[in-house]
């Protein structure tokens, strides 16, 4: 089966901004699985393979070999490597350490600041709407005597500067707010925050994973010292990110949370991932050369998106501010249907549900909860994330699905009936309750 996004750029479905005219114009419902889950992860561009392929194979050299030509060759990709990803967030390659992915990132600046600052204080200021990947560390930090203030985003999903400030203590060592968020794409006032930071003397520390690529990042001009990117997001490899750490005005000091060998200035041991590592480096060349085009393009299909979808449908909520976000993420909740539920019916479209997908709990998303979305509509929603290559007959397709399961849930539910006979469920007295 073809796959709904290839991965050859000269492929006639290919939509990215290198090939876009070739791409048939009004195809009728496309073949195989609609991927609309690029928040999750993206597909890897073809480019990006062939920039990684000679360090899968010939060129398979251990980048920390000094003494002869394999480990020359491999320290050379890297090298390259470090100054696309640099560049891509105005730092130099020097400050740029490669971990196994945002995850690592965000525990080895949280943690890493956490232990080297401890005698300095103890209070950490994050936002419940953060990745788990920042607030599971921040949890277990917690358990180690530190205090965490969780800021509370406004119901826009954005983090107010001046809650941020008013959070500030003597004890303060770290302030940590993403710079996307991966769920409803909202845009946090990053500068701004890393103004405050600066002039409390706080290290800021954000996540920018879904933010690389999509919207222009400075860390001079946005006051950060640590940033935490991947490389998966961005149509690169799996399993290689990267950690921005500032080295001065101030100098932001780390204890390593892998000691070995003392790579990566000895931030991080461990042999590096040459190719992954070179992947990520042609994926943020790619990704800044298009950035203008591809932003337009998509923010245009996720438009066309909600507006075919609300045009067909009452009772839709977009949950997030409705401009302050990145151009492919579009949250949605149907009221009266369960996330789950339209998921499966949209057994060919790959989407998310607001519901803590990895668990069986299905605890409707604490991102919606801390932006104050009630359950109901938090157990509606569902995450529509398009990307380099989602065409627009996977758009239109996907809009007449969306409608037509929505209407088919409904028809089996009692609750839209009576909401749709003018009966104020607030104020039913249901039985047992
Ligand atoms: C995907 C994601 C992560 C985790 O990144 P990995 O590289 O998969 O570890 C962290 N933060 C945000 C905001 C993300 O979207």
């Amino acid at each position: 089966m073809k796959p709904a996004w290839p991965l050859d750029p000269k492929s006639s479905e290919c939509n990215c901004a290198k090939c876009d005219g070739e791409k048939p114009a009004g195809a009728s419902a496309p073949s195989g699985m609609i991927y609309m889950d690029y928040n999750a992860t993206t597909p890897l561009d073809r480019r990006v393979l062939d920039t990684m392929m000679p360090y899968l194979t010939d060129d398979f050299g251990n980048a920390a070999s000094r003494s002869h030509a394999f480990g020359w060759k491999a320290q050379a990709a890297v090298d390259q490597a470090r100054d696309e990803v640099a560049k891509l967030i105005n730092a130099q390659g020097k400050d740029i350490v490669f971990t196994s992915g945002a995850t690592e990132s965000d525990n080895l600046a949280i943690k890493g600041v956490a232990e080297m600052y401890r005698s300095k204080g103890n209070h950490i200021i994050t936002c419940p709407a953060e990745h788990k990947a920042v607030i599971d560390p921040c949890k277990r930090l917690a358990t180690e005597g530190f205090d965490i203030t969780w800021v509370a985003p406004d119901a826009n999903g954005v983090v107010q500067p001046e809650a941020v400030a008013a959070a500030i203590t003597d004890k303060t060592v770290l302030i940590s707010i993403m710079a996307v968020n991966n769920e409803t794409g909202v845009i946090n006032p990053i500068a701004e925050i890393g103004r405050l930071a600066k002039q409390r003397g706080v290290i800021f520390h954000t996540d920018a994973t879904q933010a690389l690529g999509k919207i222009p990042l400075d860390v001079e001009a946005m006051g950060v010292d640590l940033m935490s990117l991947s490389a998966h997001k961005i149509y690169g490899p799996k399993g290689v990110g990267a950690l921005y750490v500032r080295r001065s005005g101030p100098r932001v000091r780390l204890v390593c949370q892998m000691d070995g060998g003392g790579h990566e200035r000895g931030l991080r041991s461990g042999t590096l991932n040459v190719p992954g590592i070179a992947g990520f480096g042609a994926a943020c060349r790619i990704a800044g050369d298009e950035m203008t085009e591809a932003t337009e393009r998509i923010a245009r299909l996720r438009d066309r998106l909600e507006e075919g979808v609300m045009a067909g449908l009452d009772k839709v909520q977009r949950n997030g501010h409705p401009t302050l976000r990145v151009c492919g993420t579009s949250n949605l909740s149907f009221a009266y249907v369960e996330g789950e539920s339209l998921m499966m019916k949209l057994a060919n479209v790959a989407v998310s549900s607001g519901s803590a997908c990895t668990s069986a709990s299905l605890e409707p998303s604490h991102v919606l909860k801390a932006m104050g979305v009630g359950d109901d509509l938090a157990h509606s929603s569902i995450r529509f994330s398009l990307g380099r290559f989602t065409t627009e007959a996977e758009v239109e397709y996907v809009i007449e699905q969306t409608i037509k399961s929505v209407r088919e849930l409904r028809q089996l539910s009692p609750l839209y009936e009576m909401a749709q006979e003018g009966v104020d469920l607030s104020k039913v007295a249901w039985k047992g309750h």
